[in-house]
């Protein structure tokens, strides 16, 4: 009889355990309770960021110093974020990934030299326009390459995607471009700073792009020469998604307060070899 006692004794011990047990169990999900309020509050955080995408290999406007993304555009998104009272994140991607990272919402705004065109005017919004730019051809300093005229039956190299590469592919491969039956070639880049390798290397004989890079790239590489492109003024500006007023309000009366203290020329000094 005492061991049949003990022996309930036991089982009963075990399932007190088992229960005390059980009842962990049950206090689980108030530890993903505590998870949950984690990844709010990461989100919260999330929400005071602005997330600028850029292609940081287009300097003076945006480039790597080390492994930070710094720039004219990176000074100029500095204010906005400021002016919001917002953490500022920057990142890197391909120039013509830009705005479709601002189309599926993985940027808040797009800034790289952008120029503002019809074309993409269909697809974002952009800000009042911040800085004037045109196309230049840069070429190897002993290179008769004085115009467009020059470019008859060359390699010409462009940054994909770009106004740049607008202009020359139409001008080539148009009936009516300038170009167009000269046994002139296009060859595209996934950024300038390649083209000019190339071009150094005498794979190409020049390269069409906005005109302060191409006087960074002139700067900073011996033989090289740049010259203006055709007359067609560029303007750049800083695109958001279509309909995305309350940002565009922000980011637009931030470039004006800028432009009134003469800051971005500040910057563009700054930033300039
Ligand atoms: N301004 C040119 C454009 O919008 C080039 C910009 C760039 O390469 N970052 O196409």
């Amino acid at each position: 009889m005492k061991k049949v006692l003990s022996l309930l004794l036991i089982m009963t011990m075990i399932f007190a355990l088992t229960t005390g047990c059980s009842s962990k169990t049950d206090e689980q999900p108030a530890e993903n309770t505590t998870n949950q309020d984690t990844a709010a509050q990461a989100e919260k955080e999330e929400d005071n960021t602005l997330v600028m995408y850029t292609n940081a290999e287009f300097p003076p406007f945006e480039y790597f110093e080390g492994e930070k993304i710094v720039g004219v555009d990176v000074d100029i998104a500095n204010e906005i974020a400021k002016d919001m009272g917002k953490e500022l994140v920057v990142e890197h991607i391909d120039f013509s990934s830009i705005i479709p990272a601002v189309l599926n919402d993985k940027a808040d705004f797009g800034a790289a030299g952008m120029t503002i065109t019809a074309e993409r005017q269909e697809q974002v919004d952009f800000s009042i326009s911040y800085v004037e730019s045109i196309q230049h051809i840069i070429s190897k300093k002993d290179a008769e390459i004085l115009d467009m005229e020059g470019l008859k039956g060359k390699k010409i190299g462009v940054q994909l995607g770009t106004t740049g590469d607008l202009a020359i592919s139409d001008a080539v491969n148009l009936p009516e471009g300038d170009l167009y039956n000269s046994g002139a070639e296009v060859k595209t880049y996934k950024n300038a700073l390649e083209a000019s390798q190339d071009l150094l290397a005498g794979r190409i004989d020049a390269v069409v792009i906005d005109k302060l890079p191409a006087e960074e790239i002139v700067n900073g590489n011996e033989g090289l020469k740049t010259v203006v492109f055709g007359d067609i003024s560029e303007a750049y500006g800083i695109c958001v998604k279509k309909g995305n007023e309350e940002l565009l309000n922000s980011i637009n009366s931030t470039l004006q307060r800028l432009l009134d203290e003469g800051k971005i020329a500040e910057f563009i000094e700054n930033h300039s070899k």
